[in-house]
């Protein structure tokens, strides 16, 4: 059964629609399980009916058009109930309607089960047969395994025919829902980026001058051929005349005529050489592992391996992306920090990610850009959407592909008014953060760009409050030195003279990763990340803190602030380490000062342990990205469960609430540094709950500040006691969304400035 659920997954996902998608499946699943009938229904949410898609078995005339509306007939019934229904005699159920067409009455026997897809019923998928009977408990496991497997293709073939649909017909869109990443509207053209030497990667990209296409696919296919040749040459002593039997075959097939003539005609087609690549390859996979014997099936592997050499070669020197259209879209499956460092800043309207929550690195750039994102879109059909008119609705978390004229115009109307919202907001720059009642609270930027320190100082921050050291670390090939980091460091302790500055220590682990310094984990996030790698390096943490110590120029503005401490141990450990570097540095006469010293509190342990960490430094930073992931239990970055994410989670709420007061005992100041600082609805509880500052991407800063000059401390503490009621956080997030809306500041959680 295995086998066969595996070939008939490899098959569908090659498939080009929904259409082809269940056809393969009905066909392959009836052969698998030998009934007489097996068919696939989708629900239409515009008809709502369920319309037989694809049926091997039933009147091939009524595929495409038999439809059973909600409610109506055992498809219907096995929709709603979202489980098997298992009949020995499906006519003499109640709930039997014939569909007039499909020459169903003369099959009894009948087993449905619902696909689903995120929650969603997205069809029903039935086998039929002519003798009353009732289908074996494997059966029925059977064909549920098949559809649980398959929902997820399915909805992506789905999207992917739409948008197929759409080159011929632009008068309708498809949207596709996701997360909001970085508020605001973008409107532009989407430019696909992707990792190199990935096939499945490749986006669809048409070219003008198919013969000069050509040609750059042979020289590819003749650079492959010597590479093998040479790799042939280097193992021919040490392999045994079968193994290299596999150089050979290589060899064979880059000299055939078929895979490379295939591949000419689809760029004769118009496609691009990579294109054209990627669906050969795709076609011959297919081929081989659907053959039954094990031996050839495994064959898929080498055609692949093939063509991840022949698209490397095409790639060289040309990995490029073409260039950036004026208003740039940027998508992809997994957007990277560096990814987005690269794009020309002046031409980004937007950025779509496939993967990725509201707190991933790529959301917190976009947010630090200014950039509306939209991240942990499900489905998205990546390949399929360069040069594709796209909207990124950065507050809803909604994408739309090739909008139809009505949508765009009133996304045009919404982001003119975000442009008029934005400038007024500019005026507010000097003005201090204070309520109406005379409560004060400090705002701060995080940075971590050299480049985003601009936007940082004309947003008005009063200070740095979160400096992450990793991208200067992660953008170079080799750890920097001391003195390089300390021209880094020094550079922006200049540039918000005379304002203070917190340098956070190397945190990296998790998803943001060094090139040079490969760390492989089952559980990246609980494994060696932050401080727990630079107390293991003490050399790196040395040089680090030495270079921060020189930056602050004897100074009283630098904060050193530790990422990632979990415990009592490694905080006196850290702090000893800061003590002993301030000693050899006034040792060797440099100019220093001690350093505030605080710690991010990000790990649930340290909420228990407030008492003891406020006692031992001059702040501590709520780090709300890291500390709801770990309380809730949710991967900041893993799509599948983003919907669970959610910093204004009643329990998250609770823990700050625990902080603040742990560490006022203390008189330790808590700051807010994750990115439930920069959400409007968010500051209305942190303000409440007495936060002594807040610090955020410089984008979200005049925002933020306009909602703690209209509200009154004493109108937030009223919304907190509500808030400490409820125990949901979507209620809570509706609840404060509302509460700005009444407040005339419905501009800050939805498009537009109303
Ligand atoms: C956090 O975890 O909230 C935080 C500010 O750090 P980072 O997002 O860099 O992990
Ligand atoms: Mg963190």
């Amino acid at each position: 059964m295995l086998t066969i659920l595996r070939r008939i997954i490899q098959e569908v996902s090659q498939a080009n629609n929904i259409e082809q998608a269940l056809t393969i499946i009905v066909q392959r699943v009836k052969e698998a399980m030998q009934v007489d009938v097996c068919s696939a229904y989708l629900a239409n949410e515009k008809r709502q009916c369920h319309i037989l898609m694809a049926s091997d078995g039933l009147n091939p005339k009524a595929i495409g058009h038999a439809c059973l509306g909600f409610g109506e007939g055992l498809v219907s019934l096995v929709a709603e109930r979202a489980e098997a229904v298992n009949l020995d005699n499906a006519t003499d159920h109640p709930r039997f309607y014939y569909i007039p067409g499909t020459d169903e009455q003369e099959f009894h026997a009948f087993l449905g089960v619902p696909i689903i897809h995120h929650r969603k019923v997205l069809g029903v998928l039935v086998v039929q047969q002519r003798a009353q009977r009732r289908f074996e408990e494997d059966e029925t496991a059977f064909l549920l395994t098949v559809a649980a497997q398959l929902a997820g293709a399915i909805a992506h073939a789905e999207v992917s025919g739409g948008i197929s649909r759409l080159m011929t017909d632009v008068n309708d869109g498809v949207s596709l829902a996701g997360l909001p990443g970085s508020a605001g509207v973008g409107i532009g053209t989407g430019l696909v980026i992707y990792p190199p030497a990935d096939l499945d990667a490749v986006p669809d990209r048409q070219v003008e001058d198919v013969e000069a296409e050509v040609d750059v696919f042979c020289e590819a296919v003749a650079l492959a051929q010597t590479d093998i040749r040479e790799l042939q040459a280097r193992l021919s002593t040490a392999l045994s005349q079968d193994d290299q039997a596999l150089f050979d075959a290589y060899l064979q097939m880059l000299g055939s005529a078929s895979m490379i003539d295939q591949v000419i005609s689809r760029i004769r087609a118009g496609s691009w050489a990579s294109g054209a690549l990627r669906d050969t390859i795709k076609e011959h996979i297919q081929v081989f592992e659907s053959m039954d014997d094990p031996y050839m099936r495994e064959r898929s592997e080498d055609v692949r391996d093939l063509g991840r050499r022949l698209l490397s070669c095409l790639q060289k020197g040309r990995h490029k992306p073409p260039p950036y259209p004026e208003k740039t879209v940027l998508v992809g499956d997994e957007i990277t920090a560096t990814m987005l460092a690269e794009a020309p800043i002046d031409r980004l309207v937007g950025v779509i990610s496939a993967k990725g929550s509201s707190s991933s690195h790529v959301a917190i750039l976009s947010r630090a850009l200014g950039i509306p994102a939209v991240v942990g879109v499900k489905d998205l059909p990546v390949s399929r959407l360069e040069g594709q008119s796209l909207i990124a609705d950065g507050y809803n978390g909604r994408v739309y592909i090739s909008p139809s004229a009505n949508v765009l115009a009133e996304y045009k109307r919404l982001a003119a008014e975000e442009t008029q919202m934005t400038a007024e907001l500019a005026s507010l720059r000097d003005e201090p953060a204070e309520t109406p009642d005379g409560y004060r609270i400090p705002l701060y930027a995080n940075t971590g760009l050299l480049s985003d320190i601009t936007p940082s100082l004309l947003s008005g921050a009063e200070g740095i409050g979160l400096y992450r050291t990793e991208f200067p670390f992660m953008v170079r090939d080799r750890f920097p030195s001391e003195d390089e980091q300390y021209r880094i460091y020094r550079q922006v302790m200049d540039a918000f003279e005379p304002r203070p500055v917190v340098l956070r220590t190397l945190d990296v682990g998790g998803d943001k990763s060094l090139s040079y310094f490969p760390i492989k984990e089952d559980n990246p996030f609980l494994g060696w990340r932050g401080i727990r790698i630079t107390l293991d390096h003490p050399e790196l943490f040395l040089a680090q803190v030495r270079a921060m110590l020189r930056a602050g120029d004897g100074s009283d503005r630098l904060s050193i602030l530790l990422p990632m401490i979990s415990s009592i141990a490694e905080l006196d450990e850290a702090l000893g380490l800061i003590q002993q570097g301030y000693r050899e540095l006034l040792e060797d006469g440099e100019t220093v000062s001690k350093p505030r010293v605080g710690v991010m509190i990000e790990v649930p342990s340290l909420i228990y342990q407030i008492e003891s960490v406020a006692r031992r430094v001059d702040f501590v930073s709520v780090g709300s990205n890291d500390l709801t992931q770990y309380l809730l239990a949710v991967d900041r970055n893993n799509g599948n469960v983003a919907e669970l994410y959610d910093s204004l989670s009643p329990a998250v709420i609770l823990a700050i609430k625990q902080v603040i007061e742990g560490a006022a005992k203390y008189q330790c100041p808590v700051s807010v540094c994750g990115e439930m600082a920069g959400d409007p609805r968010a500051v209305v509880v942190l303000l409440a709950l007495g936060v002594d500052s807040l610090s955020m991407s410089a984008s979200s800063l005049l925002r933020v500040k306009w909602v703690i000059r209209q509200l009154d401390r004493a109108r937030a503490t009223q919304l907190l006691d509500a808030v400490l009621e409820m125990e949901t956080a979507k209620e809570i997030r509706q609840f404060l969304g509302n509460a700005l809306i009444e407040a005339g500041m419905g501009g800050l959680v939805r498009a537009g400035n109303k």
